[in-house]
């Protein structure tokens, strides 16, 4: 399969500017290396209808494009159906009736790290398990084999972390995102996974994951997100942060575009950006943006010079 590089947005609502440059980012990363470029709307969650369209359209006017059809997360349960029963044919699956409130007052095994499940309905008899399905519905976790597993990711190198008996279905019968991130990743043939640097905590699960279930692991990179100037995550509530509301304020998408590309060091153009392309000269540390420099500031030359020396076109 050729090797692919993705976007995964939740349709959730509009994107913006920090979704926006994560993006850019994948897309750098993927067709700097020759790699297809497929966008995925993880949809388990938060469809907001009409979202996946807004997001869709935002990607292209900022320049990114994409190959093949949108896949969306919903439609593929039947692959993560298929991944479940493999595991569980393996024995590496369990049922487990806790509530949230259990998992937290339940004593944690001796050196059991933080935000480990422990492990209460690991070794229950059958007939307890009999007594609980009466109860409440089980959702179904890992039997991993580690309590950590380590990765490699292009711009933090070795990380290594925390991997438990993590959650594959919630009690409802959904798909838990840690299965169908990986299931949905390989049988894409995505073999690059560029995204926020929030998630590199899960990565550990994601890689162990994708080892039990023979596939490749992706190569990560996980890039600096967006903060506001009070160092929190950018979020819509922080001012003019999508594309529409900057539009509104008369700062077009090519112009964001320049800003975001700016904001890593490269020229003010996708295509003068790809050229100029290289993940070791990127930022390290997160971009704190106040959105009202998004709007108040002209375009200013000597941002957009000497970024790497290529002309923005
Ligand atoms: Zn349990």
């Amino acid at each position: 399969m050729t090797s692919a590089g993705r976007f995964a947005p939740s349709p959730s609502g509009e994107l913006h500017v920090g979704n926006l440059r994560t993006a850019l980012l994948a897309w750098l990363f993927a067709r700097s290396t020759g790699r297809r470029f497929l966008v995925r709307v993880e949809d388990l969650d938060r469809a907001r209808a009409g979202a996946e369209e807004l997001q869709l359209r935002d990607l292209a006017s900022i320049g990114i494009d994409w190959d093949g059809d949108v896949v969306r997360q919903t439609e593929r349960a039947e692959l993560h159906a298929s991944a479940l029963r493999r595991l569980a044919a393996d024995g590496l699956t369990y049922e487990c009736f806790c509530t949230r409130r259990e998992i937290q007052e339940a004593p944690s095994a001796p050196h059991a790290p933080q935000g480990a499940y422990p492990g209460t309905c690991r070794d229950l008899t059958e007939a307890q398990r009999e007594r609980r399905r009466a109860e409440r519905p089980a959702a179904i976790r890992l039997r991993a084999g580690v309590s950590e597993w380590a990765v490699t990711d292009v711009l933090h190198g070795r990380y290594a972390g925390l991997v438990d008996d993590f959650v594959l279905q919630r009690n409802d019968g959904v798909v838990a995102y840690n299965l169908a991130v990986v299931v949905d990743d390989a049988e894409q043939g995505v073999d690059q996974v560029v995204r926020g640097d929030d998630l590199l905590p899960s990565t550990p699960r994601q890689a162990y994951l994708a080892g039990l279930l023979g596939y490749r692991v992706p190569e990560y990179a996980h890039v600096p997100l967006v903060l506001n100037p009070a160092g929190r995550r950018l979020a819509k509530r922080d001012g003019a942060v999508t594309l529409a509301a900057l539009a509104s304020a008369g700062v077009g998408p090519e112009r964001v575009t320049e800003l975001l590309l700016a904001s890593v060091r490269l020229p003010g153009s996708p295509s003068a950006a790809l050229a100029a392309f290289a993940p070791a000269a990127l930022p390290r540390e997160p971009w704190v943006l106040d959105p009202a420099e998004l709007t108040s500031r002209p375009p200013h030359r000597a941002e957009l010079s000497g970024l790497g020396g290529s002309t923005a076109v």
